[in-house]
């Protein structure tokens, strides 16, 4: 299994429970969107109110569904959870909706994959707290309003421009996710390590975090597969050493990218004499999914400086000639 799934595995769901922080306080790194969330909690809260709208955008793993809970408990309130693709009809997003207590916080996950039916029952629902019904078929028909409690909405999309304009303009706070600092990424795997009790050495940690691609997600999946290695391999402690032996038979480099990275990397300067190529044409080269390479793979590649977006399409730049060894053309 690679690293950089983006599909959670049942044992990431059974260990990233006992793993995410509870408060505001506890969750570290994103400093921006925790100031401003925490404005408007400490605002809501004072006036008795409800929170205003979230939607949250960034790559997978950096931490939205873990925000969405530390709101929860902040403001107090239940947290209910559903995605995009979990609703089909309609009715199905009517029924949530009209089962909320007041307060509630409503997580939609991959909320840009709602189809646009599911949608249009969200529209008056964040906006005036009610859901039309039609009821009837045919001249009979009539629509009814039904009113709901008071809610928050919490959304987390991968790209912000995947959610129509409508859905979009109903969110009144809207944060972009950053990737984590080495620095952040230690302290989370080092804070990680103590609840599993996992023996790691500073050295380890922060050599794990260089690896992990800006992303709390892949730095617990590391740190446990790197566990087993040290536990196997060696006399159970993480080490420098133990971590870098270990990423590497991972296939993981010295700058976190992995095989589909390099793959990409690889493929625009070997086909495509470095770019521009298209995103689609590059997709199919690589034969991995436009969405996947958009969402999942770039945002890393172009943060660290190995990918370049140009209206042409995508070119490697120096650092991935030099990253992976090859000769610059001149
Ligand atoms: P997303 O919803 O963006 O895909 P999650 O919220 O599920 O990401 O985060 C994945 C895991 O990473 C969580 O279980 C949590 O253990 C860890 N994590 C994410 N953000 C943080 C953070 N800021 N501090 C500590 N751990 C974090």
């Amino acid at each position: 299994r690679r690293m950089i799934e983006t599909n959670l595995t049942e044992e990431d769901i059974k260990i990233e429970g006992s793993l995410r922080p509870q408060c505001l306080a506890d969750y570290i790194g994103q400093t921006k969107v925790k100031e401003n969330l925490k404005v408007y909690i400490d605002a809501a809260k004072l006036r008795n109110d409800s929170l205003d709208h979230v939607l949250f955008y960034g790559p997978p793993g950096l931490g939205k569904t873990t925000l969405a809970g530390i709101i929860a408990s902040e403001m107090g309130v239940n947290m209910k959870v559903t995605s995009g693709p979990a609703i089909e009809k309609p009715g199905e997003m009517a029924a949530i909706l009209n089962n909320l207590q007041p307060g509630d916080l409503l997580f939609v996950d991959e909320i840009h994959r709602l189809n646009r039916q599911v949608e249009e029952v969200l529209y008056p629902a964040m906006e005036d707290y009610a859901i039309d019904i039609i009821i009837g078929k045919g001249a009979a028909a009539r629509s009814i309003r039904l009113e709901l409690p008071k809610f928050t909405l919490v959304g987390a999309t991968t790209r912000a421009g995947l959610l129509t304009a409508p859905l979009r303009d109903r969110f009144g706070v809207i944060h972009r996710l950053e990737f984590y600092s080495v620095d952040e990424l230690k302290v989370i795997i080092l804070h990680s390590a103590r609840v599993l009790k996992v023996a790691i050495e500073e050295q380890g940690a922060e050599e794990l975090a260089r690896r992990s691609r800006g992303t709390p997600r892949l730095a617990n999946r590391m740190l446990k597969r790197v566990r087993d290695y040290a536990q196997i391999k060696y006399d159970g402690i993480i080490t420098e050493e133990v971590a870098k032996t270990a990423l590497d038979l991972m296939d993981v480099d010295r700058m976190g990218l992995d095989y589909i990275d390099r793959n990409i990397l690889i493929t625009i300067i070997d086909k495509f004499k470095g770019g521009p190529v298209g995103l689609d044409t590059l997709a199919a080269s690589i034969g991995e999914d436009a969405g996947t390479l958009e969402d999942v793979y770039e945002p890393y590649l172009l943060k660290n400086g190995f990918l370049n977006r140009t209206p042409k399409g995508r070119t490697a730049t120096d650092l991935a000639y030099h990253h992976l060894g090859l000769e610059i053309p001149s």
